[in-house]
């Protein structure tokens, strides 16, 4: 199973990020989330980092452009043969194409997309609940995933902090994107044969033996 080419989509909060590290581990896939990648360009102030921190913070996509060089880097960057799960990647129809281009480059393609469905204002209470380790980047919510020390991260013991764009007038943002440049990838991925669903409503603890027996269900 290792060498499985997955994308978990989703709106922001239903859970994906948590579990594409989860099954990440699980079955030896390298974690790929977009999302954090850009975060570090813009934590490192690096050129690209500057260039998209206005548009992060917006709650916008960035280019379509920039983020698939970003992506196709960090895949071709692999050992050979290391399977991967991308989270964030992609997010629009020509994002997709664009994928499908570089994989058919280097003769690879995707072995399935796991869409992530769940009710808007479970989106917004999930959000609400989220922080993040401002050292190592990992998911909290208080809830389901709540730190072993209030405030602190269990792998590094950095502060918890809440992302700058999980504020509700940037979550309105983000979820306007998610519906009109994402969610045309469910029928995009539909119609390629590839898209397994899951209720990304239920605990993480459930959601996650779903998404097992789905990937499991692969072969
Ligand atoms: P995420 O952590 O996946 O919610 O991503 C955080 C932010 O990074 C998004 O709101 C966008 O500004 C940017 N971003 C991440 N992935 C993409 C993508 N595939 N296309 C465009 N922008 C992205």
């Amino acid at each position: 199973m290792s060498a499985a080419r997955l994308i978990f989509l989703g709106a922001p909060g239903t859970g994906k990020g948590t579990q594409a590290r989860r099954m990440s581990e699980r079955f030896g896939l390298a974690p790929l989330s977009s999302g954090d990648a850009l975060r570090r360009e813009v934590q490192d102030d690096s050129p690209l980092g500057r260039r998209v921190a206005r548009t992060m913070e917006r709650g916008e996509l960035v280019s379509d452009d920039v983020i698939t060089q970003v992506m196709l880097a960090a895949i071709q960057g692999l050992p050979a043969g290391k399977g991967f799960i991308l989270d964030g990647y992609p997010r629009t129809v020509p994002q997709a194409d664009a994928l499908n281009a570089g994989l058919a480059r280097v003769g690879a393609k995707l072995d399935a997309v796991v869409d992530f469905a769940i009710a808007d204002d479970l989106v917004l209470a999930r959000i609400a609940q989220r922080s993040i380790c401002s050292g190592c980047g990992a998911s909290y919510n208080d809830e389901f995933v709540p730190p072993r020390t209030a405030g602190r991260c269990d792998n590094c013991g950095k502060a918890l902090t809440r992302r700058p764009d999980d504020r509700a007038e940037v979550v309105a943002t983000r979820l306007e994107a998610y519906r009109r440049q994402t969610a045309p990838l469910i029928e995009y991925y539909e119609a390629r044969g590839l898209l397994l669903r899951v209720d990304a409503g239920a605990s993480p603890d459930a959601v996650e033996a779903q998404v097992v027996s789905a990937i499991e269900a692969i072969g």
